[in-house]
């Protein structure tokens, strides 16, 4: 059966809550029962110290007076209502917050994926299925204390994890709202889910709060990054940095003993159609530069959104030979994990 994609889960989930996307966090509705957790299965943050975690919250955030969270490298002054190319500010802005059930099996187990969409994009994809949020910035603008309130809202209804779906240029304000959950009893692993558009240096500074990284790999060459994505002809080096990172600090994907995932990389490759995406350099990078073991959702559900069809070679949907050959050179590789 087909995963319903996001879109589909943001509109059922805006509909489910009579319009009003984070409306539902305030109902007591139904809860699901947490599974117990043991010392082995704490969250990277909480072996943290209190000071450390503070500390890093500290570091990003004097990042937004000179913004180089991205590779966009814009450096303007974010607290000063300067823009880059992610068009956000300095305060942060939610479009939703729920408990996602298509995301990755080992990520929603039986109660979900405490998933928080975050308003605008740094990469900005002319395809994206999701342009009301990342170009239009729909959503509304909260404070860090009431985003650690919606953390601890995800856990106590019984997600698995909480799911920061395109954190990258709000990454000072989730942090600080992690460090402000915590205290409060946030225990949940936490997943940074992203395009992939990341800065190594940047991603350090989540070494140890971070712990299952879920990062697109969207292209293997400059050429289609520059022209699907905004000009960002870097975006193969950066990722490739960036997998190699993520994979350094967390490894591969390790579930506990209900199949739940507790830590670990799970890369996310959407199949564009005429081998755009260079899926086979992509494959053949995680068997010779991460593992075969690794885990990957090879996609398959590409189609033509917002702009795409402007572009007549990205203007239909996959092949099924598109998808069959894909997992062909995976197998040939010696991948193991790619069915996700
Ligand atoms: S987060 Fe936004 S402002 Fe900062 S470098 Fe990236 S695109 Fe530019």
């Amino acid at each position: 059966m087909m995963t319903p994609t996001r879109r589909e889960f943001i509109a059922r989930a805006v509909r489910g809550a009579g319009g009003l996307s984070l409306a539902w966090l305030s109902s007591p509705g139904a809860a699901f029962s947490s599974a117990s957790q043991s010392a082995d299965d704490k969250a990277a943050y909480l072996r943290l110290p209190s000071s450390a975690l503070a500390e890093r919250a500290e570091a990003l955030k004097a990042r937004y007076k000179n913004c180089d969270l991205c590779p966009r490298d814009c450096r303007v002054d974010r607290t000063q209502g300067e823009k880059g190319k992610c068009q956000a500010s300095d305060r942060v802005k939610i479009s939703s917050a729920f408990p996602h059930f298509g995301e990755e099996a080992p990520l929603v187990g039986r109660g979900g994926s405490g998933t928080v969409f975050f308003s605008h994009c740094g990469l900005r994809c002319l395809y994206c299925q999701n342009s009301e949020i990342s170009f239009e910035a729909h959503g509304e603008e909260i404070s860090e204390r009431r985003l650690a309130e919606i953390f601890l809202k995800l856990q106590d209804i019984g997600c698995h994890n909480i799911n920061f779906v395109t954190p990258t240029h709000f990454l000072p304000s989730i942090v600080q709202a992690v460090a402000f959950a915590r205290p409060q009893g946030l225990r949940l692993p936490l997943v940074y889910n992203t395009s992939g558009y990341e800065r190594v240096e940047i991603l350090a500074l989540l070494d140890g709060i971070v712990d299952i990284y879920l990062p697109d790999f969207k292209y293997d060459s400059p050429g289609p990054a520059a022209k699907y994505s905004s000009e960002a002809y870097n975006y193969p080096h950066y990722a490739r940095l960036a997998l190699k990172e993520m994979h350094r600090q967390v490894g591969e994907l390790a579930l506990d003993g209900r199949g739940v995932a507790r830590r670990g990389l799970i890369i996310r490759h959407l199949i564009l159609p005429n081998r755009l995406a260079g899926t086979k350099g992509f494959l053949k990078f995680v068997a010779a530069e991460l593992s075969k073991g690794t885990a990957i959702n090879l996609m398959r559900q590409y189609r033509p959104e917002y702009r795409a069809k402007e572009f007549p070679e990205i203007n239909r949907v996959l092949k099924t030979g598109e998808y069959t050959e894909a997992l062909g050179w995976a197998r040939e590789l010696g991948l193991t994990r790619f069915d996700l």
